[in-house]
């Protein structure tokens, strides 16, 4: 791994920052195209969160980024903060707690308990949200992992499974969420929040991995 979680964590916040228009865009399909908006306060509070946090420690990275995103507002900044303090509770545990298994199956079981955290406000699969794009990136490590693959394999799977995820939710209609309100419109463009969650985890994987070999 090429670069540490804090400027991985730095480099996903700078991506949202730049998709602002782009994922503001995709709200106004259905929403209120306020997600663009909402997300970029969301990265500015965890830049400002990480700033007091010397600590370089994974679990209290993450646990600062989910005070960020908890910050930004909206059903968006209570998602993320759930989600994000369900991984930092999985990564204090520690690999111990699977059985002495590698960073792989840790980072596997922390995505897949932030699944649940993030599940228990209500959605599910199909229904044109995050999860959308955050199950297949479950999915992909958790394979990744059962299979005997490397952390730098899962990181990669994962990538493309989260953007597969989002992609896919173009055809699907919200079914919880104001923009359900506007089922049909939202067919044809994918959801704002699977598509933020597939830039976050472009960036954060991109930077995990470092520059491409060759
Ligand atoms: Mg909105």
């Amino acid at each position: 791994m090429s670069a540490s979680l804090r400027s991985a964590i730095l480099d996903a916040a700078d991506a949202i920052e730049e998709a602002r228009e782009a994922l503001c865009l995709l709200d106004a399909a259905s929403g209120d195209g306020d997600h663009g908006v909402t997300m970029t306060i969301g990265a500015r509070r965890v830049r400002a969160q990480l700033e007091g946090v010397a600590s370089d420690d994974p679990e209290v990275l993450v646990r600062a980024a989910a005070i960020g995103m908890a910050g930004a507002g909206g059903a968006i900044g209570a998602i993320y903060g759930r989600g994000l303090l369900a991984i930092a509770g999985r990564l204090r545990e520690g690999p111990d707690a699977v059985g002495g298994a590698g960073q792989l199956e840790l980072l596997a079981s922390a995505i897949e308990r932030a699944a649940v955290a993030t599940s228990g406000l209500g959605a599910g699969p199909g229904d044109k949200t995050v999860l959308d794009a955050l199950l297949p990136a479950a999915a992909a490590l958790e394979a990744t992992a059962r299979s005997g693959g490397s952390l730098r394999d899962g990181l990669a799977a994962a990538d493309a499974a989260a953007q597969a995820g989002a992609d896919a939710t173009a055809g699907l209609e919200a079914r919880i969420g104001r923009s359900a309100r506007h089922a049909e419109q939202s067919k044809g463009t994918i959801d704002p929040g699977a598509a933020s969650l597939a830039i976050i985890v472009h960036a954060l994987v991109a930077s995990a991995l470092g520059p491409a070999e060759g």
